[in-house]
C-alpha cells in the first residue's frame, strides 16, 4: 500500500471532543473509544496477558461519527487489548490505542486498568512542589537508570523507579547517595529524562542490560516498563512511578517530566500512524514524512486532534501522577499556538505548572519557523521558558567544535555573551547584543524565560568538554573550571539547571553522544563524590547561597535593569557586576560579584569602603570569610569572588 500523503488535506478530518478517548474504566463496565474517521472497520481484541497469542475475545467496534466504540460489561481491570484498523482494504498492525495509559511488556498492548489501584498509601495527600517564581528553582537533570545502577550506589532497586524511594543510602566511602544526595544538594526540582514507554530497551529481557536515554516514544501516556520491577504487569510501572514522585514530593523536591511530543520512535508502525495513517505527522510537498527531529518523522502539532492529543496527554500526567512541570524536547518543532494552548490548559489546573523546552529543531520543517516555538519566538510564548544555549556555549565552548573553549575554560573577548547569560537573556542597557553568538537581541521577556546551563545529557559532560579542550590540565585545574562554570550559572538571573553529576566532575569517558552507550559510560559513578568532595561541597554552598539571597533570583527584566550594573572596568577574562540597593528584597545592600578566568590572580578596583568577602576561591561563607576596608581586591585564578557591603554603589 502507499504511504504517501501529499494529496491529503488533513485539516478536513473531523474534530472530536465529546467523550474520553481510549479506555474509560468503571468497576462494572469499561467503555472504549478510538478516533479514526478513516478506518473502514476496527477490531478490538482482548487478551489475558501482554504477550499471549490467542485473544480471549474479538469485538468489532461500532462506528459513531468519527469514533469507534464499545462498552464491556463487568470488571475488566487487568485485561490487555489491541486495536486493528482496516484502511484502504489493508489490515494495519495490531497496536495499543494512542491513549493507552497502561501497557503490557514492551508496550505492545494496552491494559484496562483501574488506576485507583495503583495509588500508593496516602496518595491523596501528596502535594505538588511548585516554585513561587520559575527563577526560584534549581533544576537537576537525571536519568532514572543512571542514578542508581552503579554497583556501589548503595541502592537496592538499581536502575528502577523504586531506587528513588530508598532513603539513607551510602557509598562505600560513607557518603550520601540517591535521594539523600539530592536533598543534601538542596536542588528544588528533578527533571527526569524520558519515563514514558519508549521503544528500544527490551523490557522482557532485563539480563541483556540494554540502555537508552529514551527519546524514542512508543506509548506517550504509559510509563516505561524497564524501570519497573515487573514490566509484565501494566499496573506495576504506574504504581512505582507514583511512589517515586510521592517520595520526592515528601522531601520538597518537584518532578519535571521530559516530554518528547516532537516525534515518535517508529514512524509508519507507531500506534499513532496505525490508527489514523499520516494524520499525526507532517509531510513534505511530495507526500513523504518530513523529519525536523532528525529521527525519521515530526509530529504535526498544529492539527486539531494532534493538539488535543498532546494536551490530553499532559493533563493525564498532571492529574494522575501529580507532575509539577514539563520539559519539551525539540520544542521548536511544535507550533506556537499549541504551546500557548498547553499553557492555558495547564493554567486551568494550576498556573504554577512549569513549562520550558528546547527552542530549536534538529532539521528543517515544512511548517514555517515563524509558526514554531523556537528561541526567536519566545516573546510570543506565554510563561514558557527555553534553554539559553548562547550562555552554554559562551561558558564552555561550542559543542560541535573540537577543542572549543568558553569563559570557564579561559576564553577572553567573549565576555558579552557571559553577561547575556547573567541577565537571563533579557534586555539590559549595558550589553552590546551585536556581540552575542547566535542571536543579536534579548529574546527573553523576563528572567523566568531563560534556563541557564552549561551542560545537559546531550554532547560532552562539562568535565569531558573541559578535559578535551585542555588535555594537559590536571584534575585540580579542571575542577576549578567546573566550579567557575557552576558559580556563574548559580548566581545568574534566570533558572539554573544542573546536569546530574556535574557537582562530582561527571565523566562519560569522552563519549559525546551516549544515548545508547550503556551503563559504564552513562551511570553516576558515586565514587567520584568522595574523590571530588570539595567540588560537591562548593556546589552545595552555591545552591544554598542562591536560595538564601533573592538578589540572585530577581523576577522581572525591570528589576534587573534597576539593580544589576556591570562593571565598566575592563580586564580580559574578567566579568564583574554589582547587585545594588537590596535587590529583590535581599538583606545584603550591595553585592559585588567578580569572575576571573585567568590562570593568575587579578587586582580589581572597588569603591574604598568596608567589604565583607562571602566567596573567595572555593570558599563560600554567607556570614563572611573576612571583612576589610579596601579599594582593591585580589581575585584568585579561575574563580568567583563575592563581596558585600552596607555602603552604596561605587
Ligand atoms: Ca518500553
Amino acid at each position: 500500500m502507499t504511504w504517501y500523503f501529499g494529496h491529503i488535506d488533513f485539516s478536513t478530518y473531523p474534530h472530536y471532543n465529546k467523550k474520553k478517548l481510549g479506555v474509560e474504566y468503571h468497576n462494572n463496565y469499561t467503555d472504549f473509544r478510538l478516533w479514526s474517521s478513516v478506518a473502514s472497520q476496527v477490531k478490538f481484541r482482548l487478551y489475558e496477558t501482554g504477550i499471549d497469542k490467542e485473544p480471549i475475545e474479538t469485538i468489532d467496534l461500532k462506528k459513531n461519527g468519527s469514533i469507534w466504540e464499545t462498552s464491556l460489561r463487568g470488571d475488566y481491570h487487568g485485561t490487555y487489548y489491541t486495536v486493528q484498523c482496516l484502511f484502504k482494504d489493508t489490515w494495519l498492525d495490531e497496536v495499543p490505542d494512542p491513549y493507552a495509559f497502561a501497557v503490557g511488556v514492551n508496550g505492545k498492548r494496552g491494559m484496562i486498568c483501574d488506576l485507583s489501584r495503583t495509588n500508593p498509601a496516602n496518595w491523596d495527600s501528596d502535594k505538588h512542589v511548585f516554585p513561587e517564581h520559575y527563577s526560584d528553582m534549581v533544576i537537576y537533570e537525571l536519568h532514572v537508570r543512571d542514578f542508581s545502577i552503579d554497583r556501589f550506589s548503595g541502592i537496592q532497586n538499581k536502575g528502577k523507579f523504586l531506587g528513588f524511594t530508598e532513603e539513607s543510602t551510602r557509598s562505600p566511602e560513607g557518603l550520601k547517595t540517591g535521594i539523600d544526595h539530592l536533598v543534601d544538594m538542596g536542588i528544588t526540582h528533578v527533571q527526569l529524562l524520558p519515563i514514558f514507554d519508549f521503544h528500544t530497551v527490551d523490557e522482557a529481557h532485563p539480563e541483556k542490560n540494554e540502555y537508552n536515554w529514551g527519546y524514542d516514544p512508543q506509548n506517550y501516556n504509559a510509563p516505561e516498563g524497564s524501570y519497573s520491577t515487573n514490566p509484565d504487569d501494566g499496573a506495576t510501572r504506574i504504581a512505582e512511578l507514583k511512589q517515586l514522585i510521592q517520595t520526592l514530593h515528601s522531601k520538597g523536591i518537584g518532578v519535571i517530566m521530559d516530554v518528547v511530543y516532537n516525534h515518535t520512535g517508529r514512524t509508519r508502525h507507531s500506534c499513532l500512524n496505525q490508527t489514523v495513517p499520516g494524520y499525526f505527522y507532517r509531510q513534505r510537498s511530495n507526500g513523504t514524512f518530513s523529519n525536523a527531529s532528525g529521527c525519521g518523522n515530526e509530529i504535526a502539532s498544529e492539527r486539531s486532534m494532534v493538539r488535543k492529543y498532546i494536551i490530553d496527554s499532559l493533563k493525564h500526567w498532571v492529574n494522575e501522577y501529580h507532575m509539577d512541570g514539563f520539559r519539551f524536547d525539540l520544542m521548536g518543532i511544535l507550533d506556537i499556538d499549541t504551546m500557548n494552548a498547553i499553557r492555558e490548559e495547564m493554567n486551568a489546573i494550576d498556573p504554577k505548572i512549569v513549562l520550558y523546552g528546547e527552542g530549536w529543531a534538529a532539521a528543517p520543517s515544512p511548517l514555517n519557523e515563524k509558526h514554531r516555538a523556537v528561541k526567536s519566538n519566545v516573546p510570543k510564548l506565554n510563561n514558557i521558558a527555553v534553554f539559553n544555549d548562547d550562555f552554554r556555549d559562551a561558558m564552555k565552548g561550542h559543542w560541535g567544535i573540537e577543542g572549543s573553549i568558553g569563559f570557564a575554560s579561559g576564553q577572553t573577548l567573549n565576555e558579552e555573551s557571559v553577561k547575556y547569560g547573567i541577565v537571563g537573556a533579557t534586555d539590559h542597557p549595558q550589553i552590546n547584543y551585536g556581540y552575542i553568538n547566535s542571536i543579536k537581541w534579548a529574546w527573553s521577556m523576563s528572567p523566568q524565560q531563560s534556563i541557564n546551563y552549561v551542560a545537559c545529557h546531550d554532547n560532552y559532560t562539562l568535565y569531558d568538554q573541559l578535559k578535551q579542550s585542555h588535555p594537559d590540565a590536571g584534575l585540580r585545574h579542571i575542577s576549578r573550571m567546573v566550579c567557575l562554570a557552576g558559580s556563574v550559572v548559580l548566581t545568574s538571573q534566570g533558572i539554573p539547571f544542573i546536569h546530574a553529576g556535574m557537582e562530582m566532575m561527571r565523566t562519560k569517558q569522552g563519549d559525546g553522544n551516549s544515548y545508547k552507550s550503556g551503563d559504564d559510560i552513562n551511570m553516576i559513578d558515586w565514587s567520584r563524590k568522595a574523590m571530588f568532595s570539595y567540588v560537591n561541597e562548593y556546589f552545595r554552598k552555591l545552591i544554598k547561597l542562591r536560595k538564601n539571597h533573592p538578589a540572585f533570583r530577581m523576577t522581572s527584566t525591570k528589576q534587573i535593569q534597576q539593580h544589576l550594573r556591570f562593571s565598566k572596568h575592563y580586564l580580559p577574562g574578567v566579568v564583574a557586576y554589582i547587585l545594588c540597593n537590596n535587590a529583590n528584597g535581599d538583606n545584603w545592600k550591595t553585592i559585588r560579584v567578580i569572575f576571573n578566568n585567568n590562570a593568575s590572580p587579578v587586582a580589581f578596583p572597588v569603591k574604598n569602603q568596608k567589604w565583607t568577602e562571602v566567596a573567595n576561591g572555593l570558599a563560600i561563607d554567607e556570614n563572611g570569610l573576612r571583612t576589610q576596608e579596601t579599594h582593591t581586591v585580589f581575585v584568585q585564578p579561575v574563580s568567583m569572588m563575592i563581596l558585600v557591603s552596607e555602603g552604596d554603589v561605587e
